[in-house]
């Protein structure tokens, strides 16, 4: 039997791996379906991991985070994970390939990510103009003009987190009314950076081998071309929570309305023995570093957890 099982091998699982094995836990796996390294791989440059001083790719980022996390005995199940569950104080980590295993406590550090918007252009620009974090790559527009499209929420947010940093932000809705708290979508509306264009849909993202020039809205049955090297996408987020989701449908701990892991400040769930990391987490800041943190900590608790057991 596992001590620990580590679901997902993004920054959250690594490093949760990495505290675990180095604490002196023998007996730890991380299931990843992929090549460890998780979401920032598919990024073009990462600039705001302290430590790291120069600007390189995701993939060259996570190279090393491998290494020095499987040193000290951290084991790479390369397998997808199709459910967690728990039987009296033992849970079952169950696989794609029908294959199930048990372990005495999980990490769950699955991640997410965010929803495509379909709009012409959006992949093929993706990384290159076409962003889905301001946090990540706002600085790379520092007194340029923006687009953010969206609505809601975290439209909003970031669209006020770029106007600190950009020229202009022309905020782009399909509707009049935003679904975001009252005192941001008051802030956006003082904010003299922003200008709200709405009823307004993205019709193309266009742009050469540079990356994106231009992005072509409609709005009120105009066509109205912007000339901007970047658009900032929000139009939702989906946490990869299904790893919780038992045979009843039930949840196997508690989620918020958005199905993000409810966690305390030590990464506990609501289930004893069940640990969440990372991007999956309630009020995740979804940055490397957070993640990783995140990681580390959850894997401390468990080691308390284990020793009490
Ligand atoms: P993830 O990185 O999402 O890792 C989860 C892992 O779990 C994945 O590898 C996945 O394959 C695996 N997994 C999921 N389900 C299963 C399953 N059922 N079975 C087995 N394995 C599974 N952050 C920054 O700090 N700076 C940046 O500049 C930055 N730029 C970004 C650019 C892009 C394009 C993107 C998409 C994100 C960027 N981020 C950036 C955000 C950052 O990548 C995330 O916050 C971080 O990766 C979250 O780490 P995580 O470990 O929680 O989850």
């Amino acid at each position: 039997m596992l001590d620990l099982a580590i679901i997902g091998g993004g920054p959250a699982g690594l490093s949760a791996g990495l505290y675990a094995t180095r604490g002196g836990l023998k007996n730890v796996a991380l299931f990843e379906m992929g090549m460890p390294g998780g979401q920032i791989t598919g990024s073009s440059e990462i600039e705001n991991y302290p430590g790291v001083a120069q600007v390189v790719s995701g993939m060259d980022f996570m190279q090393p985070w491998q290494e020095q996390c499987f040193r000290f005995g951290l084991k790479h199940e390369m397998a997808e994970v199709v459910r967690v569950s728990k039987q009296g104080d033992i849970f079952q980590i169950i696989q794609a390939d029908g294959k199930s295993v048990e372990a005495k406590s999980v990490i769950v550090a699955t991640g997410g990510k965010p929803k495509k918007s379909g709009v012409k252009g959006e992949l093929e620009f993706w990384g290159k103009g076409v962003s889905t974090c301001a946090t990540c790559d706002g600085f790379f527009y520092k007194n340029k003009e923006v687009v953010v499209l969206g609505g809601g929420d975290t439209a909003l947010e970031e669209a006020i987190y770029l106007s600190r940093i950009c020229s202009k932000v022309y905020l782009v809705h399909r509707r009049n009314e935003f679904r975001a708290a009252p005192s941001t979508i008051a802030h956006v509306k003082e904010n003299e950076k922003i200008e709200i264009i709405t009823p307004a849909v993205v019709k193309e993202i266009g742009g050469d081998s540079m990356g994106v020039s231009f992005v072509t809205i409609e709005t009120n049955g105009e066509e109205r071309r912007l000339d901007v090297p970047g658009i900032f996408i929000f139009v939702g987020y989906e946490v990869n929570n299904s790893v919780l989701k038992q045979e009843d449908g039930s949840m196997l701990c508690e989620c918020d309305e958005w199905g993000s892991v409810v966690v305390d400040l030590s990464m506990k769930t609501s289930l004893k023995g069940l640990y969440a990391a990372g991007d999956l987490r309630i009020q995740a800041p979804k940055q490397v570093v957070c993640a990783a943190g995140d990681g580390a900590t959850a894997a401390l608790s468990v080691l308390s957890y284990l020793e009490g057991h």
